[in-house]
Formats: structure tokens, C-alpha cells, sequence
């Protein structure tokens, strides 16, 4: 999946949250493979379906060419969790990665960065790739602590990770104000502030630079998606509702890859 000329891939991707059965996730994937499966030689894409779609996703042609991911995961190795699905569960379907700190499993599961550093762990230990968010919420933005909340989080779900291991760590910065219905995207600039402070601070954690990419997601859309591809510090892009159709898929990714590369010929359908 090299990028033909040697730039590092643009990681782009979706969490369809809880949205779609297995059938409705099949269909997804056919369309998203016509629509992107040439971009995806190059750049790094990925879905992340709900539980019941996975095996149903692991198991698709795409899978070939686009990371698939679970929402969610236990930090055991198994045990009395009724509901929870394990670390192991997931890598045997061969999944990619496993996103963890979401905001809403913050916010309504009661996720604590304690637990989430048990999970990133898990994560890493099972071979998972793991996209983490961080992001501070609106109160601590007003407070003036959104750079420290961030800073807080990463360290804590971070603590312990070998600097070998870094790479396998994607850092999505999604403030809280910025995701879902009704929100406003961050601006270019603020998202430029923090991708730096995220590089400086895991510097600082690992004692060495470190390939973990940095993406953006909150409010991504066709209309802003070159401004954020544009940033020569990030590394990619986390959507959600504008990436919930294959073509809205299609559409954010391309302006995403155009602003990133100028439309390098034989790169866009
Ligand atoms: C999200 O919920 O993580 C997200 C990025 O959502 P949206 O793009 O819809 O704001």
C-alpha cells in the first residue's frame, strides 16, 4: 500500500457507530470498494462497524485494501464481563484496529483514562492496532484547560506503551464540541495548535520521535475537508456523519487526498 511517490499514506476513515446490520454493512463495502478501492493502493483507509458487522466485514473482498476496526473492546484476556467482547475475540477475525477513548464511551460508558490505557495495551498485545481520540469537552475549552485535558488524556492512555510499539498508535484529536449533529468544526488553526502539541508531547513520552500518525476528526465534511488535509502535520482524517454513505465516503476522502497530493494522476478515479 506505498504511495507511488513515497509520501506517506493519508489515513481517512469512518465509525459507523451504531448504524447498519451485517447485510447493510456488506452492501456498504461493495459500493465503498468501487467508489475508493484505487485510492486505497495508496492511502490508508478504514471502516470501523458495529460488533455484529465484523465478522461479516473481516471476511469481505475490501478488507483486502481497507482496515477494518471494532468500536470497542474489553481489556481482559476473558472472564465474567457479561457483554463485553475480548481483545482476543477480535484479533481472532483478523480485524486491523480497535478504536478506544471515544468521546461517547466517555461520556456514556463512564471510560476512564485509566481503563483505557489497560485496553491500549490489550490492544497491542493482541497484535490490534489502536486508534485513540482524545479531545476535551466544551466546559474544559471555556476553562481555558483543552490543551492539558488533551495532554492528560494521551499521557495516561499512553503510560507504559514501548516507543517500538508507538507506531501502531493513531492519535485522532476530536474535541467534544466538534462531534456529531449540531457542532461546528474545530478551525484549521486549532486543529494545527493541538497535532503540534500531540507530536511535541509524544516526543516527550517516548523519548524519541515516534510514527504515530495524528488525525483530525469533528465535522468533517466536503466542504472542509482540503482545509484539514492541507495541514502539513496531520496525518489523516476521522469522519462520521459525512462518511456514513459510500459516496459521501468518496466525496470527502477525494477533496481530502486532492488538497493532500494535487490530484496526482492515477490516484482519483
Ligand atoms: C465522531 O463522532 O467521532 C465524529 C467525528 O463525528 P462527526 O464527523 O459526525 O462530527
Amino acid at each position: 500500500m506505498d504511495n507511488v511517490d513515497n509520501r506517506p499514506p493519508f489515513f481517512f476513515g469512518t465509525n459507523l457507530k451504531m448504524h447498519q446490520t451485517p447485510a447493510e454493512t456488506v452492501a456498504f463495502l461493495d459500493d465503498l470498494f468501487s467508489e475508493v478501492g484505487e485510492v486505497a493502493r495508496a492511502q490508508r483507509i478504514f471502516v470501523i462497524p458495529p460488533f455484529t458487522s465484523l465478522p461479516a466485514a473481516a471476511e469481505h473482498p475490501a478488507h483486502k485494501r481497507i482496515w477494518i476496526g471494532a468500536q470497542n473492546m474489553h481489556w481482559a484476556e476473558d472472564g465474567a464481563f457479561t457483554g463485553e467482547i475480548a481483545p482476543g475475540m477480535l484479533a481472532a477475525l483478523g480485524l486491523d484496529l480497535v478504536l478506544l477513548g471515544h468521546a461517547e464511551r466517555r461520556a456514556q460508558a463512564g471510560e476512564t483514562n485509566e481503563v483505557i490505557n489497560r485496553k491500549v495495551h490489550a490492544a497491542l498485545r493482541h497484535g490490534l492496532r489502536v486508534l485513540l481520540c482524545v479531545g476535551e469537552t466544551a466546559a474544559e475549552r471555556s476553562f481555558g484547560v483543552g490543551e492539558e485535558t488533551v495532554v492528560h488524556q494521551l499521557k495516561i492512555a499512553l503510560h507504559g506503551v514501548p516507543a517500538e510499539k508507538a507506531e501502531r498508535v493513531m492519535i485522532a484529536y476530536e474535541p467534544v464540541w466538534s462531534i456529531g449533529e449540531g457542532s461546528a468544526p474545530a478551525t484549521p488553526n486549532e486543529v494545527r495548535l493541538v497535532t503540534r502539541l500531540l507530536r511535541r508531547r509524544l516526543r516527550l513520552i517516548f523519548q524519541r520521535d515516534v510514527a504515530a500518525p495524528v488525525l483530525y476528526g469533528g465535522s468533517v465534511n466536503v466542504q472542509n475537508a482540503a482545509s484539514f488535509a492541507a495541514l502539513p502535520d496531520l496525518d489523516g482524517l476521522f469522519v462520521g456523519r459525512s462518511a456514513w454513505s459510500p459516496a459521501g465516503f468518496a466525496m470527502v476522502l477525494k477533496e481530502a487526498i486532492r488538497a493532500r497530493i494535487g490530484g496526482v494522476s492515477g490516484k482519483l478515479p
